[in-house]
């Protein structure tokens, strides 16, 4: 590890050699000047952890310093500015508890984040001791260190710059790099995959996977949104069009912005693509979040009113969480109701959770529409819902989102079987949407 050369900018300019470059002498790829503004500091005695660390920030769009020299530590934190600091309690030199004196002495107002091997109580004390003294401690890592709760932390303190993401997005719509995974949905009555949601993905070349949550809202915002569900629409429908060919006649459901609602061409676009590839718009379920669905009502009845004479059918998402009233619902031409995965994930534990669950299906039943679960986690909660006359179940316990091509040996494997078998996680696929 090299000490001497610590004379850095106060700003990193990442088109130029940076300090991480020069403290560790590696190459760290240069990204674009204003996308983020991440920079993770890490002294650990163990290199191996080290280089996790470093490997797993850097994927998320960090530029990374490791270290186990104090000095360095400090001069890095002076000299760099770290918005993340990730610090071992134990070391042979120096202890955490030291660390954190020597960062309130020089007023870090980062994230301090803590970690070791040593009891939960002595991490907590050390979280409370960093408290008092005024830094805004982020949280604590258990060793041997868990890379999925790694990333969680790291991506929730990550700064991102909205302009440059939305160009960034521009972009990745534009050429095609998002792209798609199909999460199978489970008939309960007949004990069979029947259907699948396509979820839009991206793999941004700098930050790594976004949630779609993240960059859903962004392309509200921009007005991205009708090009995003174009090129979703597109493919989701060219891959039903490739199934049904295949003589495996699965319904796809795809989600649709409340944006998208308030454009009326929406239908005849819609249209188009099934034409074009063959497929029966029945085939097709639009799901429409709850606080979208409910907006705009005169011009939305008629955007989904024409969407069902033309044949596609509506899926009312994450019900239950949104402000519809009982009336709109009636009103609106739906066919299916999605109990949000807040209720169906808690409703073995909670009773709450569960009535309103039963109540939906029951309503829903009531009102000629089908009810959907999602978030189904267990066979517990597969159990409750079969009883409570659930029609379909969505959950990471029958399957995560998968990739388009693993759909079919992934159906057919479950035909002959009626209970659900592969579990396994989900993957990234790299069929690009449009
Ligand atoms: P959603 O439509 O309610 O989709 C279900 C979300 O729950 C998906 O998250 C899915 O991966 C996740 N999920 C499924 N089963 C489970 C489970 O058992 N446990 C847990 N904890 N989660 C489960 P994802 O893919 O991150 O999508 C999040 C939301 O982003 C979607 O919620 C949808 O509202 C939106 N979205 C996704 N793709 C698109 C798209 O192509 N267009 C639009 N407009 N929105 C999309
Ligand atoms: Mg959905
Ligand atoms: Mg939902």
């Amino acid at each position: 590890m090299q000490t001497e050369r610590l004379i850095v900018p106060k700003r990193v300019h990442w088109n130029q050699t940076s300090l991480a470059q020069r403290l560790i002498g590696e190459d760290i790829p240069t990204v674009n000047d204003g996308v983020f503004d991440n920079r993770l500091l890490v002294i650990d005695d163990e290199m191996a952890i080290c280089r996790i660390v470093q490997r797993t920030a850097e994927s998320l769009g960090f530029e990374a310093v490791v270290t186990d020299n104090p000095e360095v530590f400090t001069r890095t934190v002076r000299l760099w500015h770290p918005t993340v600091i990730i610090m071992d309690l134990k070391m042979p030199t120096i202890d955490g508890i030291q660390l954190l004196r020597i960062l309130a002495g020089e007023r870090y107002d980062g994230h301090v984040v803590v970690s070791s091997g040593s009891d939960q109580r002595v991490l907590e004390a050390a979280m409370r001791l960093g408290q008092e003294r005024g830094l805004r401690m982020g949280g604590l890592l258990a060793k041997p260190i868990r890379v999925d709760k790694l990333r969680e932390m790291l991506v929730s303190f990550r700064h991102v710059s909205k302009d440059a993401l939305s160009t960034d997005l521009a972009d990745a719509i534009a050429t095609n790099a998002l792209f798609l995974e199909y999460q199978p949905k489970f008939d309960c009555g007949r004990g069979k995959y029947t259907g699948v949601e396509a979820l839009v993905r991206w793999r941004h070349p700098q930050l790594g996977m976004i949630r779609p949550d993240e960059f859903i809202v962004l392309a509200e915002t921009t007005g991205l949104i009708s090009s995003l569900t174009d090129r979703v629409v597109a493919a989701a429908v060219r891959q039903a069009g490739l199934w049904h060919a295949d003589n495996m006649l699965l319904e796809v459901a795809i989600n649709i912005s409340a944006r998208d609602i308030e454009d009326l061409s929406l239908p005849d676009r819609l249209q188009q693509h099934c034409f074009d590839n063959g497929v029966d718009p029945d085939a097709i379920i639009l799901e429409l979040t709850e606080t979208g669905a409910m907006r705009e009502a005169v011009q939305m009845m008629d955007v989904l009113t024409r969407l069902r004479l033309k044949g596609f059918r509506l899926s009312i998402d994450d019900f239950g969480t949104g402000y519809s009233s009982l009336v709109q619902l009636e009103r609106m031409p739906f066919s299916e109701v999605k109990i949000d995965r807040s209720f169906v994930a808690h409703m073995i534990e909670n009773s709450g959770c569960r009535v309103i669950a039963e109540i939906v299906i029951d309503l829903a039943r009531k009102l000629g529409l089908k009810s959907v679960a999602e978030g189904v986690e267990n066979q517990a909660t597969l159990d409750a819902l079969v009883k409570s006359g659930c029609d379909m179940a969505q959950g990471y316990f029958l399957s995560r989102p998968i990739a388009g091509e693993k759909i079919a040996p992934f159906v057919r494997g479950h035909l002959a079987a009626p209970a659900p078998l592969d579990r396994t996680g989900g993957d990234d696929n790299t069929a690009p949407v449009g």
